[in-house]
């Protein structure tokens, strides 16, 4: 592979990225091991490559490139960007998800043949990452924490204080998921104010099934404040059977140690606190693809899993096998996890690094860009952290006769696509969320703004 990668990059045929030229290679030589199969024996020499294989690798890169759904270099600063798809995925991940795009080892056990749960090793190692009893997981958190209230508490009440009434965006709003999952809304304690005493006035009545707190990810409450911690419902949930659940967000499982990550919950801490259930999603801190993950108790677990919910919410077999392959890395520790997970690795950046980079990048601009190095603040994005500023170091770029937002909209429209922002009317690159293998392309992106 590395020899054809090379190859093809003599080509010109890396004009898409490596990764682009490595898929294109990988599906070429398939077509090339289909052929071979019906017309070769064991013992003939390896037929070399052709100018066919070289033409049929560029028909390849002729359609995979133009889908609207592409590439895109990141230059905002914000790392979990759902706009350009949240966490980055780990290589292991995409090619975990790669190999399981054929046939693939999904609901079978290869031991006995028998029919398996798709999920089972996934949760196995939830369980070992966490310190929970039982996991599953689904499509995405506003999914997991859809099934998980239908679990609980379909057609009974659910407890929801009025301070985490939290809309994460659209038509995502706790009351209407609440609705949504056939329960019903019992709002408690003020906008700024809850205490344990306001729980505890409707922990009797038969009709309440949930406790749900929910992780303010998008906001802050400052003031005259007060919160009912996990730790503070727990017991006089579980003395009733009631069961406490909380909506996590993000989901910190390795990294809690990075700066901007310091007062974040863990899932292993929200458990550890108390919760009988707690939801997260996997394309935030968890730095894999969507998904929603669910862990804690056995009875409740396997009680969603019985859900028709379940059905509706599973997850693809090639974003099981991305998100086993992330968990596999969180496995490692918590050094090996930030190495090779990008979401954590970026997080990680020193500003004296990116500073470094932004340095050598500004001085390979040429005229008529002309660039500065600036001192910058990002963001973790996605409801993480949601007001810890992310200091970073980025390049300031200017084109003579063209105005921020005009230039700004031609590296947005771009190849690749180029998102940066716009701050007091110049076009700001933050390089904590520019991939350092991406600096060549970017570099190459803007000038050919200056041309067009
Ligand atoms: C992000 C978030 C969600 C939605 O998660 P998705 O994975 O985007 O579906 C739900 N609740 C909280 C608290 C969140 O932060």
């Amino acid at each position: 592979m590395n020899d054809l990668l090379a190859q093809g990059a003599e080509r010109g045929l890396d004009r898409h990225g490596r990764a682009a030229l490595r898929e294109a290679l990988h599906q070429a030589l398939d077509a090339l091991r289909a052929r071979w199969h019906g017309s070769r024996s064991a013992g003939d020499p390896p037929e070399p490559i052709t100018p066919a294989f070289w033409q049929q690798v560029e028909a390849i890169l002729a359609v995979t490139p133009a889908l609207s759904l592409r590439r895109a270099v990141n230059a905002t600063g914000v790392v979990l960007h759902t706009g350009l798809g949240r966490a980055p995925w780990p290589q292991e991940a995409a090619a975990a998800a790669v190999a399981a795009a054929r046939y693939a080892v999904l609901e079978i056990d290869p031991e006995s043949g028998e029919r398996g749960l798709r999920d089972a090793a996934l949760a196995a190692r939830l369980c070992a990452l966490t310190g929970a009893e039982a996991a599953l997981a689904a499509n995405n958190n506003a999914g997991a924490t859809l099934l998980a209230l239908a679990g609980v508490a379909r057609g009974r009440k659910v407890l929801l204080a009025r301070g985490e009434m939290v809309e994460i965006g659209g038509a995502y709003r706790m009351p209407e998921v609440i609705a949504a999952a056939g329960a019903r809304l019992v709002e408690v304690g003020t906008t700024n104010r809850v205490r344990p005493e306001d729980y505890a006035r409707h922990l009797d009545d038969p009709e309440v099934a949930c406790v749900l707190k929910v992780h303010p990810s998008n906001f802050t409450i400052g003031g005259f404040t007060s919160e009912a911690t996990l730790a503070s419902l727990a017991p006089a949930c579980r003395a009733r059977g009631i069961a406490l659940v909380y909506d996590l967000g993000s989901g910190v499982l390795s990294g809690a140690d990075l700066p901007p990550l310091r007062r974040e919950p863990t899932v292993r801490s929200a458990l550890r606190d108390g919760a009988d259930l707690v939801t997260f999603s996997g394309d935030k801190l968890l730095g894999g693809p969507q998904a929603g993950l669910v862990v804690g108790a056995a009875p409740l677990i396997a009680r969603l899993r019985r859900d028709v919910l379940m059905r509706c919410l599973r997850l693809d077999k090639a974003i099981l096998a991305a998100l086993e392959a992330t968990l596999a890395l969180h496995a490692l520790g918590e050094e090996a996890a930030r190495a090779r997970i990008p979401a954590l690795r970026l997080l990680a950046a020193d500003v004296a690094s990116l500073r470094a980079r932004a340095e050598a990048f500004a001085r390979r601009l040429q005229r008529p860009l002309a660039a500065e190095v600036v001192d910058c603040e990002g963001r973790v994005g996605s409801g993480a952290a949601p007001i810890e500023p992310l200091p970073s170091a980025g390049v300031t770029v200017t084109v003579p006769g063209l105005d921020a937002h005009a230039l700004a909209g031609r590296l947005r429209r771009g190849d690749p696509p180029v998102f940066a922002r716009v701050q007091d009317d110049r076009v700001l690159l933050d390089l904590r969320t520019v991939f350092p293998e991406e600096e060549e392309r970017l570099l190459q992106a803007l000038h050919r703004t200056s041309t067009a």
